[in-house]
Formats: C-alpha cells, sequence, structure tokens
C-alpha cells in the first residue's frame, strides 16, 4: 500500500520561488568583477532569472538544452544557477584554469549552445576560438556578463551583452513543473587521466542536498548565517552553497574574481560573514594577508563575525586548523567530498562525547574527513572487493552511495562506475572508525608503497606543514630498487626564510613512525596546482621523475 501523501517534486524552482516570497529583502553582495561592491536581493536575483529564461527562449533555447558558463562568484552566475534549470536547461559551469584542450573538450562534449563568460575571461575564450574554431561550431551565442558600459573591444563574433540581453524582458515567467529527476547542472571533473568526464546533477539531488547542507550535523547553514563561498561557482558548484543560501534567505557574499586575501579579509569584515568554504590554499592566502597587517589595532581578529571556516578539496593540516581557529576565533569544520558527490560526502563535526578532550586528543579528530551525513553511506572495501572493518585501522578503496552521487558519467551510458551494491569507487583510500569518522589515507595513486607497506602522503605533509617555515608540502613516492617505493618530501618555504634538509627532517623526528621519514627533502619556488587549487602531484612527480636518493 502506497502512503497518502502529497508528491511535490524537488525542484530548483521551488527553491528559488521560496527565496522570492521568504528572503526577498535578503542581500546578495558581489565583489564585482567590474570594481566596486554591487548589492541585490533575492528578489531581483529571482527576476532577472526569469528575465533571462525569456531571453534564452528567444534565443532557441529549450528543454535540455546545455549552457556553459566561465565565471566567477557573481550575482549573474547566481541568476544563471537558478533560470537556466529552472526553464529546463543545464548549465555546465566550467572551471577557466582547465588546459586548452579539456576545455574545448567540454565545449563539445556537452554539446553547448551558449556560452557565458565574465570579462576576464574574454581573451582567453578568444583565443580559444582562434585556435579551435572547429571546437566552436555548435556555440550559436556568445554572451559577455557585464553591462554595455563595460563591454570590452572582442574579436568574438556577435558577442551579446548580458544586462542588453535581459533589459527589455519580462520579470515573471511561466516556469514549467519539470520532472524531479530532469538534469539541472553539469560539472566535468579535471580529470587527472583521460577527458574530462561530467557529474550531471538532476533538481532531485539537488534540492537533497541542500536540505543536508543546512542541517546542523552536517555544515548547518541557516537564515541567521551570512554566507561566503569563496570555492568557486565552477568547482562543484561552489559545494552547493549558493543554492543552499537561496534556500535558507542566508545573506550571500560573493567575492567575484578577487581571489586574494585581502578580498576575502575585508568581505568579511565588511559584509560580517559568517561562514566561509574553501580549499586550503584559500585559507593560506587569508592568514598570509593577515599576518602581513601591521597596525596593532587591525589585529584583533577575534572580533570579527566569522564563526566558521569549511575547509574541503584537501586535507585540512592541524597547524592549518590551529592557525585559522587561533587567529579568528572560529570553528574550523573539515569537510570531504567530490564532483561525483555533489560534493557533500562527509562533515566533521564533534560528538557529544569529545567534549572534554585535550587540545591534542581533539585535534586528532579534526584531521578526520568527518562522518557522513544522513544520505551517504559508505564502506571501505580491499582489492578483491570485500568489506573491511570499521575499527579505524584497516583501510582500503572508500565506496559511497547516496541520492545525490553519481551513478554514471555524463554520455557514458556504457561505463559501470558502481559496484554490484550500487556504490561509487571514490579513487581514495581511507579508514572508518567506529564512531563513523572516515580519515583519507590518500589518493589510490598518491599512496607510497613501500617494502609491501603504504606510507600516507597527507600524513606526512600534514606533519610537515607545522614547521614554522614550511608554507606548502608534498610528498610523492620515488622508485627505490630495494623498497619499490620511498617518500620524497617536496618544500615551499614561507616568503623570506631558508630551511634546511636537516630542520625538517629533526622537526619530523618523533611525529612520524621511523620507517616513513623521507629519504629526500628538496625545495622549490613554486608549488604546482590543479585546476581546482589541489597540489599537481602529476607535475610534480614529471619534475622529480629523474631524481635518485643518494646512496
Ligand atoms: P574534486 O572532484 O575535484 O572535488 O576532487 C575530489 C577529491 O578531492 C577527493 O576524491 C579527494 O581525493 C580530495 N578531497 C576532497 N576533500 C578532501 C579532504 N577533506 N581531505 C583530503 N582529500 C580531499
Amino acid at each position: 500500500m502506497l502512503g497518502l501523501m502529497q508528491d511535490r517534486p524537488l525542484l530548483i524552482t521551488s527553491i528559488m520561488e521560496y527565496a522570492a516570497l521568504y528572503h526577498y529583502d535578503c542581500e546578495v553582495v558581489t565583489k564585482a568583477v567590474e570594481g566596486g561592491i554591487h548589492r541585490t536581493n533575492y528578489r531581483e536575483i529571482t527576476q532577472r532569472a526569469a528575465k533571462m529564461a525569456h531571453a534564452l527562449t528567444k534565443l532557441g533555447i529549450s528543454q535540455g538544452d546545455c549552457i556553459s558558463t566561465l565565471a566567477w562568484n557573481t550575482h549573474r552566475h547566481l541568476e544563471l544557477y537558478l533560470g537556466v534549470p529552472c526553464m529546463g536547461a543545464i548549465l555546465n559551469t566550467v572551471n577557466p584554469r582547465l588546459f586548452p584542450e579539456q576545455l574545448t573538450y567540454i565545449m563539445v562534449h556537452s554539446d553547448s549552445k551558449i556560452l557565458f563568460m565574465d570579462l576576464t575571461f574574454v581573451p582567453l575564450v578568444e583565443k580559444l576560438v582562434r585556435e579551435y574554431p572547429e571546437k566552436f561550431t555548435g556555440v550559436e551565442n556568445m554572451v559577455i556578463m557585464t553591462d554595455r558600459a563595460h563591454m570590452p573591444e572582442t574579436s568574438l563574433e556577435n558577442a551579446l551583452c548580458y544586462e542588453e540581453l535581459i533589459a527589455p524582458e519580462d520579470d515573471r515567467y511561466d516556469w514549467p513543473e519539470l520532472d524531479e529527476n530532469t538534469a539541472a547542472g553539469l560539472c566535468y571533473t579535471s580529470g587527472t587521466t583521460g577527458e574530462p568526464k561530467g557529474a550531471l546533477y538532476s533538481h532531485r539531488s539537488t534540492v537533497l542536498h541542500c536540505f543536508c547542507l543546512s542541517s546542523k550535523d552536517s555544515l548547518g547553514i541557516s537564515k541567521t548565517d551570512t554566507v561566503m563561498p569563496i570555492v568557486p561557482m565552477f568547482h562543484v558548484n561552489a559545494w552547493g552553497s549558493p543554492f543552499v543560501a537561496t534556500m535558507t534567505g542566508s545573506k550571500l557574499v560573493l567575492p567575484g574574481g578577487d581571489m586574494t586575501g585581502e578580498n576575502f579579509y575585508n568581505l568579511i569584515r565588511d559584509e560580517g560573514c559568517t561562514i566561509s568554504l574553501g580549499v586550503p590554499t584559500i585559507w593560506l592566502a587569508l592568514l598570509q594577508y593577515v599576518e602581513s597587517m601591521e597596525t596593532l589595532e587591525d589585529q584583533d581578529f577575534s572580533r570579527l563575525p566569522i564563526e566558521h571556516f569549511v575547509i574541503g578539496g584537501s586535507a585540512a593540516a592541524p597547524s592549518l586548523i590551529n592557525n585559522l581557529e587561533k587567529t579568528f576565533g572560529a570553528t574550523v569544520v573539515h569537510a570531504w567530498g567530490m564532483t561525483e558527490t555533489s560534493p557533500l560526502g562527509s562533515v566533521n563535526r564533534p560528538l557529544p562525547k569529545h567534549e572534554n578532550l585535550s587540545d591534542a586528543e581533539r585535534m586528532a579528530i579534526k584531521v578526520k574527513q568527518g562522518r557522513p551525513p544522513f544520505g551517504v553511506e559508505m564502506k571501505i572495501i580491499d582489492d578483491d572487493g570485500n568489506e573491511l572493518p570499521r575499527d579505524g585501522i584497516a583501510f582500503g578503496r572508500l565506496m559511497v552511495r547516496g541520492p545525490w552521487v553519481a551513478k554514471a558519467y555524463f554520455k557514458q551510458p556504457d561505463l559501470n562506475i558502481l559496484d554490484d551494491e550500487g556504490y561509487f569507487d571514490t579513487g581514495d583510500v581511507s579508514t572508518l572508525d567506529p564512531d563513523g569518522f572516515m580519515t583519507i589515507v590518500d589518493r589510490s595513486k598518491d599512496v607510497i608503497k613501500s617494502g609491501g607497506e603504504w606510507i600516507s602522503s597527507i600524513d606526512l605533509e600534514n606533519v610537515a606543514l607545522g614547521h614554522r617555515d614550511v608554507a606548502e608540502a608534498a610528498v610523492i613516492g620515488i622508485a627505490h630498487p630495494k623498497w619499490q617505493e620511498r617518500p620524497l618530501l617536496i618544500i615551499l618555504p614561507k616568503p623570506g626564510t631558508t630551511p634546511s634538509k636537516e630542520d625538517i627532517l629533526g622537526y619530523l623526528d618523533g611525529k612520524i613512525a621511523k620507517w616513513w621519514t623521507p629519504d629526500d627533502v628538496v625545495f622549490i619556488e613554486e608549488m604546482p596546482h590543479t585546476a581546482t587549487g589541489k597540489i599537481q602531484k602529476r607535475d610534480l612527480r614529471r619534475i622529480f621523475s629523474d631524481f635518485k636518493f643518494s646512496e
């Protein structure tokens, strides 16, 4: 027998309409790409999303069509986040930091009919169109996300101006009642091997993910918050934060294209941000900026309104957690996820029994990637697919399933990415402890295999980052005649410091198992990063491909 409750579809449209009705005067603030601060609210955002839907209809867009963006975190991008999926089309948020071959592959593979771009990316698109004209034949229109006054001289034929496009349109739109499983957003993984692969989110998965983000044991985003996603809207939908802020009516602060510690600091202070989300490198930039501030008066940063820093995308090292919490009197929330998981897969929130722990015990828990929120199921397996115990010791391939986890990649129906029980293989190696906390040991391809045992590069990096002169640390495995692989520690020193190998190894001594000690330490002037701000180990492996440990 079926229940007798209403079967209302879970649609992004409902989030938008709810915001228009209940959060209409709540602010959306953008550090504009053109310069200055732009202020609007959810009512205007939804009205402009409706205008955009009319304009797109006139440009020939219909349900199922794909529209791409190369854009920062701005109010216009938010309008597209709402208007495009709610009219039944698909928004493909492209990461401009990808290689030209990947960008053009995505344009063709996604079958993009329109490309929206911020002013910053006009030269990039001009170059791509010049060098790969055949990849853009399907793109019928290009729209520059600015007003007439700021429209640049461009070689892009018939480039449209965003503000002019929507100006004449009606600010109400008869949004279709879509099936909740209709595709809403597309996001390609940066793909460390092979071509980028597309995760195709649905309205339903997006709404369920929003409910999760707003729950107290997850990120707990609520109407009383001012949310600043620094993680870009081209990286897994800024971890879903623009959607959840619209749903809960949190004030939303969008940092635009100004990725400096100074901009983050000013926005936190001036706009009253209570929660901000980003990868570790973002927080290093913020900390470096505040360290460089000189006036004493400015130095009581704990008076700033910030309450939570959400760190994900890469492991949060104890030194980073400590610095952020001490400097700002805020709480770090460590989270894990991936493009294929929308992205939230786990969040680190202390349990009631952790209340009276010592600082060291508390930190030992905080560095874990956290517990899966309700909705995400996790298991770890060995190479034969056998489930491993949840004892915090055994480690294996991390598998996840849930209503916001991918079941297939876009246009790759023959590629089975699930096991027999419907779990997705994350490519991460981890442990699960009896309390449900998951700890990433490594990406499966980054783990160092030494004499039949595994060394976690993340653990070594986390310890090395505690050294006062270390800005960034990466550990890679180097082939070794006896042990198969041994760790090489690569360090980017903090500006103005020159730590020595002996310094660093002395610091590690006693903090790690003896046999984990890196066989060598090298110093570099620049750390390579991926398009999503993680350390690019593939480049490091290439740079150090001929490296030999001295006897
Ligand atoms: P992406 O799809 O680009 O967001 O990358 C997802 C991958 O980032 C995951 O599979 C992990 O390897 C890594 N990752 C994300 N969050 C964390 C975290 N908190 N700690 C360690 N690695 C993480």
